[in-house]
Formats: structure tokens, C-alpha cells, sequence
């Protein structure tokens, strides 16, 4: 059976990292909307310039906006076998639309962590500016978090803070989910496909709790 699988949960909490080692576990794709955006912005296409300013802002992309781009990427051939989506969906208008358009059993899971943790971890948070991966560099308590640092591991481009991961914006996204999330939390959490795990443990625990609930939710 196809895992279609949503991944939930506050900027910063490790959703990135978890949707990437369980999209490669299961062999399916991640697909995460700030990932598609992102590209669009830094590619200049109509949809990058439409968003740039949102994205800058740490608001909300438009609910229709944002199904139609869903509805696209999940209408695609590679997907038999089911997908991590990752920021999507963000409204419950957005669940909503989700449901119309994937095939039950859709998994729900959140991975919770608390404010301040994020803070500290998106002020050490780097994207590489070649390849768009993301990754954690380590706390200098010497640095205020903008010195250079070694390039990239995986294809050796230079590792720059994410415009959004300024601490302001942080800020602002933060409050952007605290506005959001509840609703959606809400109307996931009553289906027996919904589950939770805690962000704060280590990312190997979290990868193992996530696939575990996986397992139970969805059996294979
Ligand atoms: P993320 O990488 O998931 O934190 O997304 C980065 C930014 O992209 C967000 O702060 C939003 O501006 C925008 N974005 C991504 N996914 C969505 C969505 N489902 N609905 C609205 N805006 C989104």
C-alpha cells in the first residue's frame, strides 16, 4: 500500500531533516512546498516573483495558490508508492483541499518542539546556496552566527543563513504558526491515522519514533 504521509510541525522543529530520512526509508519522494518555492524565487519564475515578498515576510502564501501548486506535484507519475509532504498543508483550508485530492489512508504526523529550542536551532541553521540543502552548523558562543563556515558537504557551495531564518523572522513565522496550526492540529487529531512525536529528542530517536508510528498507522 502507498504511504501518503504529512509531516507537521513549528519551523525549526527537525521536519525537514525527518521528511528527507523518511522519504529515503520508505523510497518515496519529499515534497516540501517552501523547498518549490524557494527554487521558483531563486530561479525567477513567474510563481518565484509572485511569492518573494510572502516568503520574506514570513506570512502565508494564499491558500489557492498553494492547493493548485499541491494538487500539481501530487498529480505526478512518480508517486505510486505514496510521498512525505512537508509545510503543506498550513491552513485548514489547505487540509480541506488535501482531503479531495489523495486517496486515504492519509498519516498525520506532528513533531512538536517548544519556542525557544527553535530559536537556538534556526540561529544555527544553514542552506547551501548551490544544491538547497539544509543543515545545522556547529555553536560558536564566540560568533554572532553570520561568520563564514566550511562549505557544503555534500556538493561544496557556500553555506548561507536563509533569508527567513533571520531572528525577526523567525519571530514572525513562529507567530505565523501559532496563528495556523491549532485549527489544522484540530482537525487531524481525532483520525486514527493522526499521531504525534516529540522534536526535542535527538533526530536518530525522532527518525525511529516516526517510523514506528508509521508502521502502526499505515501497516506495510
Ligand atoms: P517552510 O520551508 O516550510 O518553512 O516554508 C517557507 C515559507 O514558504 C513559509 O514561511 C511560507 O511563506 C511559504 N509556504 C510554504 N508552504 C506553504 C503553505 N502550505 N501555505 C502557505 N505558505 C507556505
Amino acid at each position: 500500500m502507498a504511504l501518503n504521509l504529512v509531516l507537521i510541525g513549528p519551523p525549526g522543529s527537525g521536519k525537514g531533516t525527518q521528511s528527507v530520512r523518511i522519504a529515503e526509508k520508505y523510497g518515496i519522494p519529499h515534497i516540501s512546498t517552501g523547498d518549490i518555492l524557494r527554487a521558483a524565487v531563486r530561479d525567477g519564475t513567474p510563481l518565484g516573483q509572485q511569492v518573494e515578498a510572502t516568503l520574506a515576510s514570513g506570512g502565508l502564501v494564499g491558500d489557492a495558490l498553494m492547493t493548485d501548486l499541491v494538487r500539481a506535484r501530487l498529480s505526478a507519475p512518480d508517486l505510486r508508492q505514496g510521498f512525505v509532504l512537508d509545510g503543506f498543508p498550513r491552513t485548514v483550508a489547505q487540509a480541506q483541499a488535501l482531503d479531495t485530492i489523495v486517496t486515504p489512508p492519509l498519516v498525520v504526523v506532528l513533531i512538536d518542539a517548544a519556542d525557544e529550542e527553535i530559536v537556538r536551532r534556526m540561529g544555527l541553521r544553514r542552506i547551501c546556496a548551490s544544491c538547497g540543502l539544509t543543515q545545522a552548523v556547529s555553536a560558536d558562543p564566540e560568533s554572532n552566527g553570520d561568520e563564514p563556515h566550511d562549505p557544503c558537504p555534500y556538493c561544496g557551495g557556500l553555506l548561507v543563513r536563509r533569508q527567513d531564518d533571520e531572528p525577526e523572522t523567525v519571530r514572525r513565522r513562529l507567530a505565523t504558526y501559532a496563528q495556523y496550526a491549532e485549527p489544522v492540529i484540530a482537525y487531524y487529531r481525532d483520525r486514527p491515522t493522526f499521531g504525534a512525536v516529540d522534536g526535542l529528542r535527538p533526530a536518530s530517536e525522532v527518525t525511529a519514533l516516526l517510523a514506528a508510528l508509521i508502521e502502526r498507522r499505515a501497516p506495510r
